[in-house]
């Protein structure tokens, strides 16, 4: 008993000094204000919802965490000393035998994938625990059967597998005690072993999942520009939110099957970066007081600039990964470094940069012209005396200046008119949102244009705003309200900020506005990854198209979460795409297989990459690709 008590007590210190080693690898990262979720941990732990979207692997970790939960709470509140009637007893070992086969199956089709698997980044260090958890449930049955074999001979419904194993087992006592040490032995090695092996993430993703983002999904984080160096240049520089997402990384690999970059043929693999985090983090000094400390390698000795600058910030990654880590920050993070640190911003980016600075616009045109586009619409300034607006269309860089988006603009405005709505825009007091610049890493100018808009929004007692473009809705919605900084500007907190396509179904539902020509054709919808994936807004595209007369929809092969990217986002609409396949090509191609005529789309960088997608293949009767608000302003005539 002594001895059982010191190998317990020594496989509990290896445990924790163990995790304390991790606490410290991931407590070393900047501070971070997070707040736990304990109802959320709980929901999801119940649940597995984001666990079971990949459904034979989601139920199998399932069954074993169930398998593995519940008989281990019996075990200890039966340790504790409770008594309950026999019959509650019985039915518990019921339940323990039970969840201790679904257990062992699980552990069974993990280990076979395992061993199976071909993929060199599969997980790490799986090997022992997946052997020491057979021992554990193995011997565990055989010192049941055993048991049974030498008490209960006759059929025992409370432990099925023990009764079916003690037909061939001899009524040993030797054999019995032979199993209850193997058992045990396992068991303690198995907690000793948690903290280096593969299992570790039975605390970290748990710890993960409780301090996961509340804040929109599609709110980048600021930089502080304080103190330490802008954005990441080592593990160091990261949150400790951030290391504990690569802590808690399983290395599953969801993120990079659905990433729009690897699946193309592109350098950069989510998961890679994920693990090179952690391999980093696990070699850096802990408490090194230099900051920079020139022992620690910085993080593009081994996350080349190939792969950073290949993200189109889809965000397919952090909606995939079943434990809410979220790769796409640390790349903008490694992107802010290498522009603001260092000054290294891909070549073909900085006309665009030179444009947001000295013009305001992507395109380099100037606030002056910002307006020209509604000449012959009619379209008011905002503060129009006597338009009372209802809101303000925010009409973005592109809607204002690119002349195939121009036309959406101007279908937007015959809706409006006809719909009887009052509105305006800002016109020449109307700056870039910012996107493009945050997203490659320009988060000082991103700040700049925000403020100033900022500025505007409040001067014009704007309450409410309608766009037609994604990642201008998903700033103004999700990044602007936090944008602190220089009192003189405010904040948007109290502004409604809607998309064009949820605008314009309202109208439709509402019965301000009739769509009567038919469509001819069939009809897709490629969901905008800042519509979609980041805002969740999946339905307003597709409601329209179902009040169309004589509609033939289809969906694409992918689409909702699972939509393929069209390549343009995250800065990437600028950037030369040279390596591995073109992603809008591979869109296109998904279209093209679909046979549709019309491709529905509700982004200016989608329509632009889609249509040039689509040029490219030279078909003979390639789909055309309309905005949804086209579509209306042609079906209402
Ligand atoms: S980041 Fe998430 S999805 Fe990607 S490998 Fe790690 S755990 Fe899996
Ligand atoms: S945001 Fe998209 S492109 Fe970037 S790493 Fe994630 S999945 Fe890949």
């Amino acid at each position: 008993m002594a001895f059982d008590i010191l190998l317990i007590s020594l496989a509990l210190i290896v445990l924790l000094v163990g995790l304390s080693r991790r606490w410290s690898a991931w407590r070393m990262g900047q501070k971070e204000d997070r707040s736990g979720d304990w109802l959320g941990l709980f929901g999801y732990l119940l649940g597995h919802k984001s666990i079971l979207r990949d459904w034979k692997p989601g139920i199998t970790h399932l069954m074993v965490f169930w398998g593995f939960a519940v008989p281990l709470l019996i075990i200890i509140v039966a340790h504790l000393g409770f008594t309950i009637p026999l019959v509650s007893a019985r039915i518990l070992s019921l339940l323990t035998d039970i969840l201790g086969i679904a257990l062992l199956a699980g552990t069974l089709f993990f280990a076979t994938r395992r061993v199976r698997s071909t993929d060199p980044m599969a997980p790490k260090r799986t090997v022992l625990p997946l052997i020491l958890l057979l021992i554990i449930l193995i011997s565990g049955f055989l010192a049941e059967g055993a048991r049974l074999s030498i008490v209960h001979p006759q059929f025992s419904w409370e432990s099925p597998l023990g009764w079916l194993l003690s037909i061939g087992l001899p009524p040993s006592p030797i054999l019995m005690q032979l199993m209850i040490r193997a058992h045990f032995l396992a068991v303690l090695f198995f907690i000793a072993a948690l903290p280096f092996t593969f299992t570790r993430h039975l605390a970290s993703a748990p710890l993960n999942i409780f301090y996961r983002r509340k804040s929109p999904h599609g709110e980048l984080q600021g930089v502080s520009f304080d103190e330490g160096p802008i954005g990441a240049n080592t593990v160091r520089d990261f949150t400790w939110k951030q290391l504990l997402d690569a802590e808690a990384c399983v290395s599953c690999g969801r993120c990079d099957e659905n990433c729009p970059a690897y699946i193309s043929g592109k350098p950069l693999s989510p998961r890679k970066v994920m693990q090179d985090i952690l391999e980093q983090m696990e070699t850096t000094p802990r408490y090194s007081g230099a900051m920079p400390d020139p022992s620690i390698p910085p993080l593009n000795s081994r996350i080349t600039g190939d792969e950073i600058w290949a993200c189109t910030t889809c965000m397919a990654c952090v909606e995939k990964c079943p434990v809410f880590i979220e790769p796409m920050d640390k790349i903008i993070d490694m992107r802010r470094h290498q522009v603001m640190g260092k000054g290294l911003l891909p070549v073909e980016a900085r006309a665009v940069i030179r444009n947001l600075e000295i013009y305001g616009d992507v395109h380099g045109k100037g606030m002056a012209h910002r307006g020209d586009w509604a000449f012959k619409r009619g379209v008011l300034p905002i503060n129009s005396k006597g338009l009372d607006p209802e809101f303000l269309l925010w009409v973005g860089c592109s809607g204002a200046f690119h002349s195939r988006y121009q036309e959406v603009s101007r279908a937007m405005v015959d809706i409006l008119k006809a719909a009887g709505i009052r509105f305006g825009i800002l016109g020449k007091d109307e700056l870039c949102c910012g996107d493009p610049a945050r997203r490659l890493g320009e988060e000082d100018l991103f700040l700049d244009l925000a403020r100033k808009n900022i500025h505007q929004l409040n001067m014009y007692g704007v309450k409410r705003i309608v766009t037609l473009c994604p990642h201008c809705f998903n700033t103004l919605k999700n990044e602007y309200p936090r944008i602190g900084g220089d009192p003189r500007w405010g904040t948007t907190g109290g502004i409604e900020v809607v998309h064009a396509a949820e605008y314009v179904m309202n109208l439709i539902e509402a019965g301000r506005i009739f769509p009567k020509y038919p469509i001819n054709g069939r009809i897709a919808i490629h969901d905008p990854c800042y519509l979609g994936r980041v805002n969740h807004v999946y339905e307003p595209p597709r409601k329209i198209i179902s009040s169309l007369p004589e509609v033939q929809f289809k969906e694409l092969q992918r689409h909702h979460e699972n939509a393929f990217c069209c390549g343009g986002g995250g800065g990437r609409m600028w950037l030369h795409e040279n390596l591995g396949r073109r992603i809008n090509s591979m869109r296109a191609e998904e279209v093209l297989g679909a046979g549709v005529d019309l491709l529905a789309t509700a982004c200016p960088y989608c329509m632009t990459m889609l249509d040039d997608g689509i040029k490219a293949l030279e078909v003979e009767k390639p789909p055309k690709v309309l905005d949804i608000i086209e579509i209306v302003a042609s079906s209402i005539g």
